[in-house]
């Protein structure tokens, strides 16, 4: 049977959840105009006021925020309320540029946590539950996020953060964690530890996982759900907008979600800003229409993918965004060819190779150098050089017929590369372009 945190809200019919969603988006552009000046002058530019926003349809009249007008108004020129209203912040981790920094009022963790609690119901979650959160504690919003929600639904929460794979699993097996919250690799890292130590799926207490923070594949959902002995649950969100809980999967397992009471999606085309209609592939842009502290009005994510409204066997009417493709921003460019990270993933699954791999890039003469080293799964060992490269052969030919070039494969031995606690390091990127 399938339960709700917030069944009003989850079922609401779809002409009451655009009522809510027009008064809520009126009442937040007014609230931006009026206190954080930055996106004010934004508006002035593109000559609109408030009083051009009278519902959700004149959404796309309001300009457009991107990571780089977040990096320019860096620490709190994007700030709606007084300092002294704010009751944390959290941060991305800058890999990429400069930090982000979002601050919260004590009603914004109060709707994070209700976005979560949301995610965690869908999944299966109760008071009896043992919630294992295994996502950092800190500055990055994962941990801090699953642990309210979980509070809020009554789950014995232990905040374990990542990191000390030993004790992960002897906490897991002694307190009975039913539930388990990380990052993808992490999960699998997980799955593939307890096996090592001759923990079978079975034996384990979890019943389900929530994963999110970077992207995964459907192959890699499957082969954490064989391993764990799970059934394994998406989860997106952003610092940007809270955190994790944006966007929740429900048991029909095809796409995520959308909590539509606090945050607006639209797809549009990243080259020309124009939204696109329902079912077109195009980059997410996430407007909050609930937020104090830190509001964002169409934030451009980076991230691709579709959005629907097809009905949900769940019951829940929220419109559904797909598993994000990968965020623009993890698109490499080789040789002129747009390359996913994922992409690369989904076949090294499909073809029984594990999911740790790692992409390093070079440029020699003005060409770039492509090259992929993954495992050699520990069965399938062997260290005759005639076999090694009849299955980088195989290998290299079905990467190139996904990705359209091909890459220098190379079969590495079981175990030798390094794994990860939080988010995967997958490319090394050394090529000097600038
Ligand atoms: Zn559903």
């Amino acid at each position: 049977m399938e339960r709700y945190w917030n069944k009003e809200i989850e079922c609401m019919s779809r002409e009451d959840m655009k009522k809510l969603q027009d008064e809520r988006l009126v009442k937040q552009v007014k609230h931006v105009w009026d206190n954080v000046p930055y996106y004010r002058k934004k508006m002035e530019e593109k000559g609109v006021t408030p009083d051009d926003i009278k519902s959700t349809d004149d959404l796309h009249k309001l300009p457009f925020l991107s990571k780089a007008d977040l990096r320019d108004s860096y620490p709190d020129g994007l700030l709606g309320v007084p300092l002294s209203e704010c009751v944390r912040i959290h941060s991305t981790s800058g890999t990429t540029g400069r930090r982000v920094v979002a601050y919260y009022t004590q009603k914004d963790i109060d709707m994070w946590e209700d976005c979560c609690a949301r995610a965690i119901t869908a999944a299966g979650g109760t008071k009896e539950d043992v919630m294992h959160v295994s996502y950092g504690y800190g500055l990055f919003t994962g941990g801090f996020g699953v642990h309210g929600g979980a509070a809020k639904v009554g789950c014995l929460t232990l905040p374990m953060s990542s990191g000390n794979t030993d004790r992960q699993i002897q906490f897991m097996m002694d307190l009975k964690s039913t539930i388990l919250c990380c990052t993808p690799s992490y999960a699998a890292y997980l799955g593939e530890a307890m096996k090592e130590k001759g923990i079978k799926p079975e034996d384990n207490y979890l019943k389900a996982g929530i994963f999110g923070a970077e992207p995964w594949t459907e192959e890699m959902r499957q082969e954490i759900e064989k391993s764990l002995g799970i059934k394994a649950y998406d989860i997106y969100g952003l610092t940007e907008s809270s955190g994790p809980g944006v966007a929740f999967e429900c048991s029909e397992q095809t796409g995520m979600h959308i909590n539509e009471d606090n945050f607006i999606a639209e797809i549009i085309d990243p080259d020309t800003g124009e939204v696109l209609p329902e079912g077109t592939k195009g980059e997410l842009v996430f407007t909050s229409i609930n937020k104090e502290g830190f509001p964002l009005l169409r934030y451009r994510t980076r991230d691709i993918c579709v959005l629907s409204r097809k009905k949900c066997s769940c019951g829940r009417t929220l419109i559904k965004m797909a598993k994000p493709m990968g965020r623009s921003d993890d698109m490499l460019i080789i040789r002129g060819v747009n390359v996913f990270p994922s992409q690369i993933e989904t076949v090294l699954i499909a073809q029984g190779y594990s999911p740790n791999y790692r992409i390093e890039l070079d440029r020699v003469n003005n060409t770039d150098t492509f090259d992929v080293y993954v495992e050699m799964p520990a069965d399938q060992f062997t260290d005759v050089v005639k076999e090694i490269q009849k299955k980088e052969s195989e290998l290299t030919n079905a990467l190139k017929l996904i990705l359209g070039i091909s890459p220098k494969v190379h079969l590495v031995s079981p175990k030798t590369i390094e794994r990860s606690e939080g988010k995967a390091v997958r490319v090394v990127d050394k090529r000097k372009l600038h």
